[in-house]
């Protein structure tokens, strides 16, 4: 599993693992986003935070083991259940234990290797137990809210936030949303949104971890940027506004919508209109930085903000002009170049 959070901080954000820890592999280390130069992991802007362990891999595990800790080597965070991490231990790890457990039993010593404890809270939890995190701020990293199925999670997510609040925490939370089965990516997507993407659009919450059963971990990881991008809350990619289209499009904005994401969608903090027409388009383009819009049949006008800086470009060479108004004004990076996976 996959954890990311709002910031590239190990315990700021996460996203969950869907397979098995005997499964880690070396593509899985590409799944969660790391680049690969000279066959080692390196970090990115897309990149994992961490990743939840549901399963330790015991030491006669010393494959998945190796990629653990070489993702670990790169600032990836590992997260994994305390009764995990005491049978197989592993080092520089965090140790969850749930918010119960600890106002039953007190907090229990780390396991070997462990750094600190990540206490997972389902928001039903009686609110004096809140009170013990004004107590075990210095060893909890982050709070994993994981809402029992059958639960509003909106309620039980806004009582645990008000909850902290009342105890002034400043503790990193991260949504936890496990769904038993989804139905291809759009189903992913629209659950996650439905569960998580209001939460966040209203401040409440610091990273999200994603699990579906039968789901790529690519596919959680990209959901879970995804809905921090569409949040506000970290942009790892271009954003783009377009119009639904009408009578008046005076290009095919489906095929030229998909050109322009080819070619400018690694901009990370950038963001692009691409508007049918003159006619309302100037007027909708948000507060997009540049804006590609119908000018004139086969004609496009380039915007810089909401100024027009280029007109009546012909639609073959506008794609391509856009590039260059992006390099222009400086908010151009080059594409990033996939390495074979090789760890
Ligand atoms: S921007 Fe122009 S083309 Fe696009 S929907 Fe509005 S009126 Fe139609």
């Amino acid at each position: 599993m996959c954890v990311v959070f709002s910031r590239s901080c190990p315990y700021a954000s996460s996203l969950p693992l869907t397979n098995p820890p005997n499964h880690l592999s070396p593509s899985s280390t590409t799944a969660l986003g790391a680049k690969l130069v000279v066959g080692m992991p390196f970090k990115d802007i897309a990149t994992s935070d961490s990743v939840y362990l549901p399963k330790v891999p015991p030491a006669s595990d010393a494959a998945a083991r190796k990629v653990i800790k070489r993702l670990q080597d790169v600032n990836v965070g590992v997260i994994a259940p305390y009764e995990e991490l005491k049978a197989n231990p592993f080092p520089n790890s965090v140790a969850v234990v749930s918010l119960d457990a600890i106002a039953s039993s007190g907090l229990p010593p780390l396991p070997e290797g462990a750094l600190r404890y990540a206490v997972k809270v389902t928001g039903l939890e009686p609110e004096a137990s809140y009170e013990l995190f004004k107590t075990l701020n210095k060893r909890v990293v982050v709070i994993i809210l994981e809402v029992p199925a059958g639960t509003s999670r909106v309620h039980a997510s806004r009582r645990t936030f008000q909850l902290l609040a009342n105890i002034n925490s400043d503790l990193p939370v991260v949504h936890s949303l496990a769904f038993s089965a989804v139905k291809d990516k759009d189903d992913l997507i629209l659950r996650s949104g439905a569960e998580g993407g209001g939460l966040l659009v209203d401040g409440l919450g610091d990273g999200i971890m994603i699990s579906a059963v039968g789901s790529e971990l690519d596919l959680l990881r990209t959901t879970s940027f995804n809905l921090l991008q569409g949040s506000r809350m970290r942009s790892t990619k271009t954003d783009f506004v377009s119009c639904p289209s009408c009578g008046r499009t005076l290009f095919d904005l489906q095929e030229v919508t998909e050109q322009i994401k080819q070619k400018t969608g690694h901009l990370p903090g950038v963001a692009i209109a691409i508007m049918g027409c003159i006619v309302n388009g100037p007027g909708e383009m948000a507060d997009a930085d540049f804006g590609y819009v119908g000018g004139a049949p086969g004609k496009v006008d380039l915007y810089v903000g909401k100024e027009v800086v280029k007109r009546a470009v012909p639609n073959e060479k506008a794609c391509d002009a856009l590039v260059d108004l992006i390099k222009e004004y400086g908010r151009w990076i080059e594409k990033p170049v996939d390495a074979p996976v090789s760890v």
